[in-house]
């Protein structure tokens, strides 16, 4: 399928320490998939991998 209609969608990259004493979040970045290493735990040194994908869709704004 293809449309021209863009939904505001938030999509956002969660990322996390393979020792499991760090995780953070960050917007979708070209590239990003599940399990990709991308950087090293501030806390311990251990590797960073991204432990999932999301988005976020807005709820529909309120008619007044
Ligand atoms: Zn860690």
């Amino acid at each position: 399928m293809s449309s021209n209609q863009q939904q505001a969608v938030s999509v956002y990259t969660v990322i996390k320490c393979v020792n499991g004493d760090y995780e953070t979040e960050r917007p979708f970045q070209d590239g990003d998939y599940v399990l990709k290493v991308v950087g090293i735990c501030p806390k311990d040194g251990g590797n960073l991998y991204i432990a999932g994908i999301y988005a976020l869709v807005p709820e529909k704004e309120k008619e007044s």
